[in-house]
């Protein structure tokens, strides 16, 4: 039998229904393996032993029937979790303990999830890399040089190395699916509305979503069904019901129409990627999908409108970080106004202070029409795009990210080039589609590549037959890095 952290959710979910073991052998297993890993991939800020350990005891006794129970999940740390520190890998929320849990948590528990931990990001969710993270970089399991992708990089890393079995992230212009892709596991960004964000801190919050990164498809969408559905205390949060997601799961595309947008497939890319990417859409279409070139016209606009309207929106969200109610404090300070000065200036990082003055100066008076208003009415350009082409096609398949994971440091002085990254990621958000990233192949260096599969508004069931019907029909989600 394989070691229990190199297995599934469903797998393990199967063998504890077989009663091959309790929830406490697989605890012990996952920390175990973070014990002997961590400290090369340094994928979490944070590891309940001890909880994890009474939550699994507990579990053993009961037998609990939920539809996670006993299952291990890694929490990125942006999402609140009672009692435990949460600090967005910011110093200026170190030591805050959020006084209750994120929706997506309480489910989590109610569904018998054992929560290992926290997990490493992007400073606030800003970046593509981990690298701007207060702590340290997290790095690529499949090559510790590389960056594991970003925002989310600690949760796919934990995935990919067999740390966690599942991981939440959230995604706000790609922190879910880039780092996916990167690290050669699956990742969904839910759409907007689908999943509740009450305990997600805020980034941007016209764009944030949070969801699922797992070793594959059915897991996806077994802890979409835990997380997924309305929640009163986000009202962004749509009443719809949640669809079995485990019937979409169907190996057969015969008669799904599929686009594939001219516009992505441009320079920049590597040839690799657009290579790998090719490959799997032939594949579909040889196991009876119809392909069929699109144009989503304003598809060179989406960065510039992103990097208007999310900054602006997380200039106005981290206004409440000031010494006052959250976190760290400066010491030193010679009146309150002195105290936010000292308080913002060590408590933020660079890239951070960035996302905070372009914010900022995006919704002053006299700019705003020019920049903001501007950047929203592109946004709903955007979104024509995408609805037009849905009148002809039921999914959109582009690469994830136009590149495999880079070196540790390579774009970490040229902010543009570290934008690029989410290039094809963040039309999707600024839409609020739902889209999966799945590994689809290797570079030459043995670095994971990422399809990205684009759906419809609350049509994640597409995408996960599509994604399921790829997946059975390869073995790329079988591959796992090889770190001991
Ligand atoms: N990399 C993008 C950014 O830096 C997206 C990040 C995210 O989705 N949180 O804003």
């Amino acid at each position: 039998m394989p070691a229990i952290h190199s297995q599934t959710a469903h797998e393990l979910k199967d063998q504890m229904q077989k009663g091959a073991f309790k929830p406490s052998a697989i605890i012990e297993d996952l920390l175990a393996r973070i014990k002997d890993i961590d400290g090369k991939t340094r994928s979490y800020t944070l590891v309940n032993g001890e909880s994890s350990r009474s939550t699994a005891k507990g579990l053993d006794s009961s037998g609990s029937k939920g539809a996670l129970s006993g299952v291990p999940v890694a929490i990125k740390d942006n999402i609140c979790v009672k009692g435990e520190e949460t600090t967005c890998a910011s110093r200026i929320l170190k030591g805050f303990k959020p006084p209750y849990d994120a929706t997506v948590v309480k489910r989590l528990k109610e569904a018998g999830a054992i929560l290992l931990g926290k997990t490493n990001m992007d400073e606030f969710a800003f970046g593509s890399s981990c690298e701007t993270s207060c702590y340290n970089p997290t790095r690529n399991p499949w090559d510790t040089r590389r960056i594991p992708g970003g925002s989310s990089g600690g949760s796919a890393a934990a995935v990919a190395a067999d740390e966690t079995i599942l991981a939440l992230g959230s995604d706000t212009g790609g922190s879910i699916r880039q780092p996916a892709s990167m690290c050669g596991v699956v990742g969904l960004k839910p759409t907007y509305g689908r999943v509740s964000r009450y305990g997600l801190i805020a980034f941007a919050s016209s764009l944030d979503q949070i969801g699922p990164i797992t070793k594959d498809v059915e897991d996806s969408a077994l802890l979409l069904s835990v997380i997924a559905g309305h929640d009163e205390m986000d009202s962004t949060s749509v009443d719809l019901p949640v669809p079995d997601y485990k019937k979409a799961l169907v190996k057969h595309v015969e008669g799904l129409k599929i686009g594939v947008p001219k516009e992505y497939f441009v320079k920049g890319i590597d040839p690799q990627v657009l290579r790998a990417i090719k490959k799997a859409i032939d594949l579909l279409h040889g196991l009876g999908a119809a392909v069929e070139e699109i144009s989503l016209p304003h598809t060179e606009y989406a960065l510039a409108a992103y990097y208007i309207v999310a900054p602006a929106e997380a200039s106005s969200n981290l206004a409440r970080f000031d010494g006052v109610q959250y976190g760290f404090r400066a010491g030193g300070a010679e009146d309150l106004i002195d105290m936010y000065i000292r308080t913002r200036s060590q408590g933020f990082g660079n890239e951070a202070k960035r996302r905070i003055l372009l914010g900022t100066y995006v919704l002053s008076s006299g700019y705003y029409e020019a920049y903001y208003l501007k950047a929203q009415k592109v946004r709903t350009k955007i979104k024509e795009d995408f609805d037009n082409a849905f009148r002809d096609v039921d999914c959109i398949i582009t690469p994830t990210s136009p590149t495999a994971a880079f070196k540790i440091g390579e774009r970490l002085e040229d902010p543009l080039s570290m934008y690029l990254s989410d290039i094809y990621t963040i039309p999707v958000n600024l839409a609020g589609l739902p889209a999966i990233s799945l590994p689809c192949g290797f570079t030459g260096d043995e670095l994971p590549i990422g399809l990205q599969i684009i759906g419809k508004p609350f049509d994640e069931e597409t995408l996960f037959r599509a994604a399921y019907t790829y997946e059975q029909n390869t073995d790329w989600h079988k591959k796992r890095p090889n770190i001991t």
